[in-house]
């Protein structure tokens, strides 16, 4: 493992992408395995493009490869069983059972002493009615697997509860006064190092803004990192996790953990000397991690859909750095680019 020259890379959106060009500059290769479209295959040394069912794709794929990592949590079990038996996987499998599925992951963050908001387990719309009853409104629904920016989502108010149509848990609503996450590392000797906490802003769901410093006391953010290392220690993590929590009058809530590189570290590519992604990769690759020292004020802004309208402005406005994806059209939703802009 000390001689990692490729790294294989499942899902080829832009994490994978931005994770591609960090190992480039490290002098490493990246084989990414997608069975859709994949804009990492641009900037990576190998593509391959086969369903999670083509066992004959995945093992040439993992004997391509010395080490196997990731770019999205939702990767079958069939298929990582099998990439498992020919080539590690980091992070590890704990940390993807744990974080794919809404239900183990409150477990596991309750058990290892953290906060969460209150949760019911409602495997079947017959259950719905008296998780309500010992959850309490408002509360949200959420399916316990495949969720991201906000889908499979809903609200729970004052009238009768729509269902989620999968096996979901209900969260009480916690009255936040912000969200915030950290993007922490834990590298293959177990040293930990954890970038500054940042303040989220979503809209509809999605990730809009990302601000460095977050504004928020000593106090609060010492704890933010405090509880994101206490995670990957536990979890004998291996790579960058995302972590996002809620601040309230009573401490910090975890709301959700991603066990890669997040939307919310995008910050670091204009704000440390190792940005998330060339820390992820150093952690896979057994190397040695940066120490995550900011060295700039950031706001990231992520464009959106049309947002890609504004990119001539973009490239015009002072200490901004533009990153697009190379997604082809841009649809309502649809994750196009960021900017990351220098405030100070
Ligand atoms: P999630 O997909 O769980 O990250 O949820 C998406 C967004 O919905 C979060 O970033 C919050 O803004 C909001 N949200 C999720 N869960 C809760 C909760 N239990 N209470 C209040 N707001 C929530």
């Amino acid at each position: 493992m000390n001689d990692v020259q490729t790294i294989g890379i499942l899902g080829g959106g832009q994490l994978g992408r931005m994770l591609s060009v960090a190992a480039s500059r490290l002098g490493l290769r990246c084989h990414i395995y997608e069975p859709g479209a994949a804009p990492a295959g641009d900037v990576a040394h190998a593509v391959t493009n086969a369903s999670y069912e083509d066992e004959a794709a995945l093992r040439a794929f993992a004997e391509s490869v010395d080490v196997i990592t990731y770019e999205f949590e939702n990767v079958p079990t069939s298929a990582l069983d099998l990439l498992e038996s020919i080539r590690p996987i980091r992070p590890n499998r704990r940390a993807l059972a744990v974080s794919q599925d809404r239900l183990t992951e409150k477990t596991f963050l309750n058990e290892i002493g953290l906060a969460t908001a209150p949760f019911a387990d409602v495997p079947t719309e017959g259950d719905l009615g008296g998780a309500i009853d010992r959850i309490g409104r408002p509360s949200i629904l959420k399916t316990r697997r495949m969720g991201y920016d906000g889908k499979g989502q809903v609200r729970v108010g004052d009238g009768p509860a729509e269902w989620t149509g999968a096996p979901s848990v209900l969260e009480g609503f916690v009255d936040f006064s912000a969200e915030i996450s950290v993007i922490v590392a834990r590298g293959a000797d177990g040293q930990v190092a954890a970038f500054d906490p940042g303040l989220n802003v979503h809209r509809e769901g999605i990730l809009r803004t990302t601000t460095v410093p977050c504004g928020l006391a000593g106090a609060v953010t010492t704890d933010a990192v405090l509880i994101a290392a206490r995670i990957v220690s536990a979890l004998d993590y291996i790579g960058v996790m995302g972590v996002e929590l809620f601040v309230t009058p009573r401490g910090l809530i975890v709301n959700e953990i991603a066990p890669r590189v997040h939307n919310s570290g995008h910050w670091t590519q204009a704000g440390c000397a190792v940005d998330q992604f060339e820390q992820h990769i150093r952690a896979v690759a057994g190397l040695p991690l940066g120490d995550g020292k900011r060295y700039a004020d950031v706001v990231m802004e992520n464009l959106i859909g049309d947002d890609l309208g504004r990119v001539p402005d973009l490239l015009r406005a002072p200490n901004t750095q533009v990153h697009l994806y190379g997604k082809g059209a841009p649809r309502p939703g649809r994750k196009m680019g960021h900017v990351n802009r220098i405030t100070g």
